[in-house]
């Protein structure tokens, strides 16, 4: 949470300007704001989008303080990306760690089948909670996920009914990820305990 939290200010097409703020979470705010232009017409309407432009806004708040920014000229895209994952992998808890490392490594994704059967699982699951707040997730793992789903999308991943894939309360990961992980992937980052948490009748328990 940068100091003064998170805000976005905005001119809207009558010449008024519109300002959000929040302490709670970044996504929950950007989402918030992308109905908003969604419901108005706006461009720009993705929680993606929005996440950078409070970054941007943020930082020009900021003046760059170094504790805060990183200056995007003194990095190339890709190195920039690197940096932040790296940031992920420092800061990220849970689910999110094993997401990264997932694209990063360049693991395989399970058969689309087995993804099916999965999400089948969480479909009825009490744990499979609506909501960000599940996901407790900093900023910089925001944008990883958002970054990952895009790779999602292109990577042409999709299970049959996966909006009605949320977030698992147990291990607060991304189900509409998750369900692509390979298994030995997911154990390898999951504590004994969260992993001892699972219900018997999740895919975890019955995989393992
Ligand atoms: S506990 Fe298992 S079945 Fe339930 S939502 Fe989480 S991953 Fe899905």
């Amino acid at each position: 949470m940068p100091p003064g939290g998170w805000r976005l200010q905005q001119t809207l097409p009558d010449g008024s300007t519109k300002k959000w703020a929040s302490m709670g979470l970044l996504w929950e705010l950007a989402t918030q704001i992308a109905d908003f232009r969604a419901g108005n017409g706006l461009p720009n309407a993705t929680a993606k989008e929005i996440v950078h432009e409070i970054e941007e806004q943020t930082c020009v708040r900021l003046h760059d303080d170094p504790s805060w920014c990183v200056s995007a000229e003194k990095k190339s895209p890709r190195a920039a990306l690197s940096q932040r994952f790296a940031n992920v992998v420092r800061a990220a808890a849970g689910g999110s760690r094993i997401l990264v490392e997932w694209l990063g490594e360049g693991a395989k994704p399970v058969a689309i089948a087995l993804a099916q059967a999965r999400a089948n699982v969480c479909f009825t699951c009490p744990e499979n909670k609506e909501g960000h707040r599940w996901l407790r997730l900093t900023a910089d793992a925001v944008r990883a996920i958002a970054e990952q789903m895009q790779a999602k999308a292109e990577m042409k991943l999709h299970v049959e009914g996966e909006e009605k894939l949320h977030a698992c309360a147990i291990c607060l990961c991304p189900l509409p990820l998750k369900v692509h992980v390979p298994l030995n992937n997911i154990l390898q980052h999951t504590d004994e305990a969260t992993l001892n948490a699972f219900p018997p009748w999740c895919w975890l328990t019955t995989e393992r």
